[in-house]
C-alpha cells in the first residue's frame, strides 16, 4: 500500500509544484458592480508570468434547468486582464443576487490553474437601504419609517394564508425590494415594461415593487401579497418541460392571496351574475383583455372560479393541480386528472355555485397547450411577473401583467411562423415554375436536334 501511495504521489508531485507560483501570481482579482448597467472583472498578475490563455467563468445564482455558467476567453495582453459583462446590453439580474467567477489561466509552458472563485452580490447603491427580516422573508426599503414593518407584516400574513388556506408552500427564502416609485424601481431594471409598478423574479426568489409611501399601508398591502403569491406559485410550480399555468389560475390565485376580496372584486362578480356576463372560462386561460375594465372584470372572475375550486375541493386538489400542470400536462387532461372536468366542466360547475344559468359551450374545445418555455441563459433578460404600478401615480393604467405577456408572444410566434409558412409555399411554387419552363426550353431542342439527327440519316 506504502508503495501505491508513494507513486500517487510522485504522478502528482509536478502538476502540485507547477500550481504554486502560478497562484500566488495574483496581484489584484475582483469584480467592479456598475448597477445595473455592467460588472468589470479584473485581475491582475505579477508580470514575471507569462500568460497564453485566459478564460473568465461567470454564474448568477437562480433557478436553472441548464447548466447556467458562462465562460468567456478573455485576450491576454501583458499582466492585466479584464472583460465587461455589459447588462445594459443583455438584461439584468434585480439586485440582491450573487454573481460567483473564477478564472482559468494557462502559461507558456502549458500549466493550467483555476483561481479559486470569488462571489460578489449585487446592490443598488443609489439608496441607503434598511433590512428587516421576518422568518423566510428579507425585506429591503428606504423611504417612510413604517413602509419595512408594515409592508413586512402584510407579507409574512400573505404566505401564512398561501400556505395554510391554499397548501401553497413557499420554497426558498424571498428577498423583497421597495422602492418609493414605480419609476426608481423601473431604473434598476432593464427591459421593464413602462407601466410595472411591482415585478416578481421567481427564479431569483426576488421581488421589486414601486410604492410610495402614502399608500403603503393600503395599495402596498395587497399588492405586496399579490407578488408574494406570484412568486411562491412561481416556485412551486416550477417546470423544465415547458409547463404553465392557465392566467386564470394564475392571476386568481394571486388576487386570493390579496386576503378579503376587496369591494371591487365584489361588485365586478355581482355585476356579473346579475347581467350574466362573465366571459368564457375557457378564454380565460390565455391573455386578460388590455382594456382595463375588462381586465379588472377577468381578475376578479378568475378569484371568483380560484375560490370555488379551493372552497369546493379543497388545497390538497389546488397542489395536485399545480404540480401536474408543471409536469407540463395541457390545460384540460390536468383539469380532468385532478378534479374530473375540463375548463368547460369547471365553468359549468362554478356558474352552478354561484347561480348562473348554464352557457351554451360549442362540443369541441381546441385544447390550449402549455405557453413558453422559459429563457434560461443567465444572460437573457430576466423572467418577471410584472404587477401594474400604484394608483396614484397611473390610474388608468392596468394593463394585465407578463402571464397576459408571453400569451401575446405565442400569438406573434403563431403569425410569423404562418406567415413563413405561406413565403415557403410561395417560393416552392416559383421553383417548380421556373423548373417547367427550363425543362420545356430544354425539350425544344432535343427535338430539334432529333429532327437534325433524321434529315442527316435520311
Ligand atoms: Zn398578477
Amino acid at each position: 500500500m506504502k508503495g501505491v501511495r508513494f507513486l500517487f504521489l510522485m504522478l502528482w508531485w509536478p502538476l502540485v509544484a507547477a500550481q504554486t507560483p502560478f497562484a500566488s501570481s495574483v496581484v489584484r482579482n475582483e469584480a467592479l458592480v456598475h448597477f445595473p448597467q455592467d460588472i468589470v472583472f479584473q485581475l491582475d498578475l505579477d508580470p514575471s508570468v507569462t500568460l497564453t490563455e485566459a478564460v473568465l467563468t461567470y454564474d448568477v445564482a437562480r433557478f436553472s434547468c441548464l447548466e447556467a455558467s458562462s465562460s468567456v476567453p478573455v485576450a491576454v495582453t501583458g499582466s492585466q486582464l479584464a472583460w465587461t459583462w455589459v447588462m445594459s446590453r443583455s438584461g439584468n439580474p434585480p439586485p440582491g443576487t450573487a454573481v460567483s467567477w473564477h478564472w482559468t489561466l494557462t502559461d507558456d509552458a502549458g500549466n493550467q490553474f483555476n483561481t479559486p472563485s470569488q462571489t460578489i452580490v449585487l446592490t443598488d447603491n443609489r439608496f441607503e437601504w434598511k433590512q428587516l427580516t421576518n422568518g423566510r422573508i428579507t425585506l429591503h426599503w428606504y423611504e417612510g419609517l413604517n413602509v419595512g414593518p408594515t409592508l413586512l407584516d402584510a407579507a409574512v400574513a400573505g404566505l401564512t394564508q398561501l400556505e395554510q388556506e391554499m397548501g401553497i408552500l413557499l420554497q426558498d427564502d424571498v428577498t423583497i425590494f421597495i422602492y418609493d416609485s414605480s419609476e426608481a424601481m423601473r431604473d434598476a431594471i432593464l427591459y421593464v415594461q413602462d407601466w410595472a409598478g411591482g415585478v416578481a423574479f421567481d427564479e431569483y426568489n426576488t421581488i421589486l415593487m414601486g410604492v410610495p409611501p402614502n399608500i403603503a399601508d393600503t395599495w402596498g398591502r395587497t399588492t405586496i401579497r399579490h407578488e408574494l403569491a406570484h412568486l411562491v406559485l412561481g416556485q412551486v410550480g416550477r417546470s423544465c418541460v415547458g409547463g404553465s399555468r392557465p392566467t386564470w389560475l394564475e392571476e386568481g390565485l394571486a388576487v386570493y392571496a390579496e386576503g378579503e376580496p376587496t369591494e371591487e372584486v365584489q361588485q365586478d362578480i355581482a355585476n356579473g351574475i346579475a347581467d350574466n356576463s362573465f366571459e368564457p372560462v375557457r378564454s380565460l386561460n390565455g391573455a386578460f383583455p388590455a382594456h382595463s375594465t375588462a381586465a379588472g372584470i377577468a381578475y376578479s372572475q378568475s378569484y371568483s372560479v380560484v375560490a370555488f375550486l379551493l372552497e369546493t375541493y379543497g388545497q390538497e386538489k389546488m397542489q395536485q393541480f399545480v404540480a401536474v400542470l408543471s409536469a407540463g400536462e395541457d390545460y384540460d387532461n390536468a383539469l380532468e386528472t385532478v378534479y374530473g372536468f375540463n375548463v368547460d366542466g369547471l365553468e359549468q360547475a362554478w356558474r352552478h355555485s354561484i347561480g348562473v344559468a348554464d352557457r351554451a359551450i360549442p362540443p369541441t374545445p381546441t385544447p390550449l397547450m402549455a405557453a413558453a418555455i422559459p429563457t434560461l441563459h443567465p444572460l437573457a433578460p430576466p423572467q418577471s411577473l410584472p404587477t401594474t404600478v400604484a394608483p396614484t401615480r397611473n390610474p388608468e393604467n392596468t394593463a394585465p401583467d407578463s402571464a397576459a405577456g408571453s400569451n401575446a408572444d405565442t400569438t406573434i410566434f403563431l403569425v410569423a411562423l404562418t406567415l413563413c409558412c405561406l413565403g415557403f409555399l410561395l417560393l416552392l411554387l416559383l421553383v417548380f415554375v421556373l423548373w417547367r419552363r427550363s425543362r420545356k426550353r430544354r425539350e425544344e431542342p432535343s427535338i430539334k436536334d432529333f429532327a437534325d439527327d433524321a434529315d442527316e440519316n435520311s
